[in-house]
C-alpha cells in the first residue's frame, strides 16, 4: 500500500513524537515507584505530580482531584459502579442517555441487574440531549446524571453547562464522559458544575492503557480497585509513571495548540461534509451542524451496506469506521443513529470520518474521489437502488 491516510482519529490517535521522548526515561532512567521512599524515586513522584498539575489546569480542578486509571472505560466504570454504592441509601435512579459509549451503557444495564434504576434520556435528530426530558426525568431517588460531553460517533457536543446547572438545582451529581472533548474543546468544571469526569490518553495524542478521572471535593465515591494506598487509597495499582507522563505530555501540548488545530480542523471539516453532501446523491451528513467535534463528520449514504464501503475504504489505503470501533464485527446499526431517528437500512450505511491535525486537504480531497466512486460501484450492484432509481425516475 503506497499511501496511507488516517480518518479514524476517534478510535485512536496517533502519539505526539515529543510525547515518547518524554516518556522514554522514565522505562530505563527514572524507573522507581513512585511511592517509595528513597531519593532515587523522587524523579518519577515529581513527574507523576508534574502531569496531575498539567490535567487539572487543563480543566480548571486541583491537582488533589485528578486521579490516574487504566483509560477511559475504567474511569467510566468507576464513576457509575462507585457512585452507585456509595449513594445506594440516598437512591438508586441513576439517569443517562441513549447515546453513551458502551462504557457507560454497559456498566449501567450491568447496575440494573444489580438492583439500581436506569433511565435513557432521549436526543433530538441531530443527537442533543432533551433537557426537558432530562429535567423531568429526576426523582427524589435520583443520585447520578452523566452524560458525554462529545459524541464519539456522530460527533455532537452536549451543552454541558444547562446539564450541570439542572443537576447542581436538584442536589444530584453530575458526571460526563468526556473522553472525545477532553484537550479537544474547552471544558471547565466549576462554570459546567461537573462533579465527575472520565479522560483518556490515546484520544489525544497520548499513549493507550491511561485515563483520568476528576472527582470534586466532597464527593464520596471510594476505590473500586482494591490494594495499595496509590492515589490517596482511591485507586490502587502501582503508578503507570510512563503513561503518566504521556498523558500528561500530550494534554499540555493539546491544550497548547487546541486554538489552532481546531480552526484547522473545523475549516478541513467543512470542506469535507461540503464535498460529500453536494456530490454524493442520497447522502446525509449525522449530528449537529455547527455544535460539533471539529474534527469529526459522519455520514449515511442510502442503499449502501457500510461494511462494503469501508473494505474498499481500506484498499484505497483510507482508514475509515462506521461510526464505532466496538460496533464493528457485529452487524447491528449503530445504536446513535438508532437514537437519532434514523431507521435501521439507512444507518446500516454509515462512515464516520475524523480528522487530526495532521490530515491535509489533499487527504480528504482524495478521500472524496474515492468515496464517490465507491459508492457508484456499490449501488451499480445494488438491485434495490436500481429499483428506486427506476421508480423514482433518476434523481
Ligand atoms: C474511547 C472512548 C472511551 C473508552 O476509552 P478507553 O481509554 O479506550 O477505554 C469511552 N468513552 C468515549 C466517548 C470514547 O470515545
Amino acid at each position: 500500500m503506497s499511501k496511507m491516510i488516517y480518518l479514524d482519529n476517534a478510535a485512536t490517535t496517533q502519539v505526539y513524537p515529543e510525547v515518547v521522548d518524554t516518556m522514554l526515561p522514565y522505562f530505563t532512567e527514572h524507573y522507581g515507584n513512585p511511592s517509595a521512599i528513597y531519593s532515587f524515586a523522587g524523579e518519577a513522584e515529581k513527574a507523576v505530580a508534574k502531569a496531575r498539575e498539567t490535567i487539572a489546569s487543563a480543566i480548571g480542578a486541583k491537582s488533589d482531584e485528578i486521579y490516574f486509571t487504566g483509560g477511559g472505560s475504567e474511569s467510566d466504570n468507576w464513576a457509575l459502579k462507585a457512585t452507585a454504592e456509595a449513594y445506594a441509601s440516598k437512591g438508586k435512579h441513576i439517569i443517562t442517555t441513549a447515546i453513551e459509549h458502551h462504557a457507560i451503557l454497559h456498566t449501567a444495564q450491568w447496575l440494573e441487574k444489580q438492583g439500581f434504576e436506569v433511565t435513557y434520556v432521549g436526543v433530538d435528530e441531530n443527537g442533543t440531549v432533551k433537557l426537558d426530558e432530562l429535567e423531568a426525568a429526576i426523582r427524589p431517588d435520583t443520585i447520578l446524571i452523566s452524560v458525554m460531553a462529545a459524541n464519539n460517533e456522530i460527533g455532537t457536543i452536549q451543552p454541558l453547562k444547562e446539564i450541570g446547572a439542572i443537576a447542581r438545582k436538584h442536589g444530584v451529581l453530575f458526571h460526563t464522559d468526556a473522553v472525545q472533548a477532553f484537550a479537544h474543546i474547552p471544558i471547565n468544571v466549576d462554570d459546567m458544575n461537573i462533579d465527575m469526569l472520565s479522560a483518556s490518553g490515546h484520544k489525544i495524542g497520548g499513549p493507550k492503557g491511561i485515563g483520568v478521572m476528576y472527582i470534586r471535593k466532597g464527593v464520596k465515591i471510594l476505590s473500586f480497585i482494591h490494594g495499595g494506598a496509590q492515589e490517596r487509597h482511591r485507586r490502587a495499582g502501582t503508578h503507570n509513571v510512563p503513561g503518566i507522563v504521556g498523558m500528561g505530555k500530550a494534554t499540555e501540548i493539546a491544550v497548547r495548540d487546541m486554538e489552532k488545530n481546531n480552526e484547522y480542523e473545523t475549516t478541513l471539516r467543512d470542506h469535507l461534509i461540503e464535498r460529500v453532501l453536494t456530490e454524493i446523491p442520497y447522502s446525509r451528513l449525522n449530528g449537529e451542524r455547527e455544535k460539533r467535534l471539529p474534527n469529526n463528520a459522519n455520514f449515511c449514504f442510502r442503499f449502501i451496506e457500510g461494511e462494503s464501503m469501508l473494505i474498499l475504504l481500506d484498499q484505497a489505503g483510507i482508514c475509515a469506521s462506521s461510526g464505532s470501533a466496538c460496533t464493528s464485527g457485529s452487524l447491528d446499526p449503530s445504536h446513535v443513529l438508532l437514537a437519532i431517528g434514523l431507521p435501521h437500512e439507512i444507518a446500516h450505511g454509515s462512515l464516520r470520518l475524523t480528522l487530526s491535525e495532521k490530515t491535509t486537504l489533499e487527504d480528504i480531497d482524495y478521500t472524496v474521489d474515492t468515496l464517490k466512486a465507491i459508492i457508484e460501484r456499490l449501488r451499480g450492484m445494488s438491485p434495490l437502488y436500481e429499483d428506486f432509481v427506476r421508480k423514482n425516475g433518476g434523481k
